[in-house]
């Protein structure tokens, strides 16, 4: 079986190199001439664990191939993936469905034989039905169905989420659009992957209610640890002893400087709209979605706090651009927030990333980047560690005391503990973790 998916970026790419490694023809098309380009040359566009390797293998086969020709993508695909980016709007949140829009109706210009439309791209409640009718109204006589397709992977593990995921969900109606989605989701069938198939809207509010529920229990254990900090309980502690709880779950209950990245804080927004535009607003949601903003620049007052009450003047390192290790995703990073407002307040920032500079720049082009995250540190009056990259769990701690002018570490992630920071003399302070005495 063929199939074109329509996008290539963080999650086409992975979806199509997956596909492609299931033993399906896949073409990835893209409107960007550069990205298809440089798959050409067999150059991966993003950093995601083993994608070079498995897009290799692939095309090495003659499964998989990128092209900026829909029209020659889609000659006998059985199934076509949206797999476009849907930011938020501009002014209003709503999610901004431009390029989901033009690329259904360039899809339906080349529908000949049955097709299945699959929108795998996080599309609000709705979408998949307006879909139908741009393909309707631009080709009457197109034979095809629509299906919804939420894809759940995160970047850094994307590979294995897509190739062993907790479940597919499948939007769908027609028993035609049922036996493509079947057949190509057969390969995790055999290993009792659950797939849930159910009708359109629901596929699409499936994607958006975990994302917002994920974004709710991080912003959960972020006021939890708060709360910690306040009365001298122990965050970790607090979060093993509910995570153990198997109605909780030990997952996402980590504290940090505010949740980021492409997709929840667009996705929480959207559903917010989706739920006021219905006069039903999702309180909870709301909640989480102010108490995230204002927890960024919450982490600005802890970092002036650890440096004495002020940043002016102040050499302050920052371990770890991205929202998230193992990605080279800059959207909505928490860094984006706070580095500017610590410039702000007067601060000089000197940055450091294993894979993200190349992106942080396009955001923040006048901050002093570093390669090597011993040169970031030395001489400087604070670091903070915004990151969780592995790199930075095992650091030459007695090197970093010595290099830095004052030995003031912010651990935003909580990778280090207070105990074994105050025996190397460090001025530590983490999140909802009682200072070592
Ligand atoms: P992305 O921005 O990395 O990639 C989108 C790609 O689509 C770009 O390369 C762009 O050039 C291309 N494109 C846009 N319009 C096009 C058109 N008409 N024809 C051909 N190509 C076109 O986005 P992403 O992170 O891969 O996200 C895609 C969708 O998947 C979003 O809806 C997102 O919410 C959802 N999603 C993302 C993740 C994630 O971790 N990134 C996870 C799950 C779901």
């Amino acid at each position: 079986m063929k199939i074109a998916v329509i996008g290539t970026g963080y999650v086409g790419l992975v979806s199509g190199a997956c596909f492609s490694e299931f033993g399906f023809d896949v073409v990835c098309v893209d409107q960007d001439a550069g990205k298809i380009e440089q798959l050409k040359a067999g150059k991966i566009p993003i950093y995601e664990p083993e994608l070079d390797t498995l897009v290799k293998n692939n095309v090495d086969r003659g499964r998989l191939s990128f092209t900026t020709n829909l029209p020659e993508a889609m000659v006998g695909a059985a199934a076509v993936f949206i797999a476009v980016g849907t930011p938020s709007r501009r002014g209003d949140g709503h999610a901004d469905l431009t390029y989901v829009y033009a690329a259904a109706e360039t899809i339906a210009k080349e529908i000949k034989d049955y097709t299945v439309i699959v929108t795998k791209s996080t599309v609000p409640v709705g979408t998949g039905r307006k879909v139908a009718e741009i393909i309707r109204k631009t080709n009457p006589a197109a034979k095809f169905d629509m299906a919804s397709n939420p894809e759940f992977l995160r970047e850094g593990s994307a590979i294995n989420d897509f190739m062993r995921p907790d479940r597919v969900v499948i939007g769908c109606e027609t028993d035609a659009a049922r036996a493509v989605m079947r057949q190509l989701y057969r390969p995790l069938f055999l290993i009792e992957t659950p797939i849930l198939f159910t009708s359109l809207e629901t596929a699409e509010l499936i994607k958006y209610a975990a994302n917002s529920f994920l974004a709710l229990k991080i912003s959960f254990i972020n006021q939890i640890s708060d709360l910690c900090d306040l009365l001298g309980a122990n965050v970790t502690d607090v979060s093993r002893g509910i995570g153990l709880d198997g109605r909780i779950g030990s997952k996402f209950l980590h504290p940090g400087p505010g949740y980021g990245g492409s997709c929840f804080p667009k996705d929480t927004l959207a559903l917010m709209k989706t739920a006021r535009d219905v006069h039903s607003p999702l309180s909870l949601v709301e909640a989480t979605v102010s108490y995230n903003d204002a927890r960024k620049l919450q982490m600005v007052d802890r970092i002036a706090a650890a440096l004495g009450g002020s940043v002016v003047g102040k050499t302050i390192s920052i371990l770890g651009l991205t929202f998230k290790p193992n990605t080279d995703d800059m959207r909505d990073s928490p860094s984006l927030v706070i580095i500017p407002e610590l410039i702000a307040r007067g601060a000089k920032i000197r940055a450091h990333d294993p894979v993200g500079i190349e992106e942080a720049r396009k955001h923040m082009p006048d901050i002093d980047y570093r390669q090597d995250a011993y040169d970031t540190m030395s001489g400087a009056d604070a670091v903070v560690i915004l990151t969780e990259w592995n790199s930075y769990r095992a650091l030459d701690l007695g090197r970093v005391k010595t290099l830095m002018k004052a030995p003031v570490l912010v651990d935003l992630r909580n990778i280090y503990r207070p105990d074994e920071m105050a025996a190397f003399g460090f001025n530590y302070s983490s999140l909802g973790r009682p200072r070592a005495l």
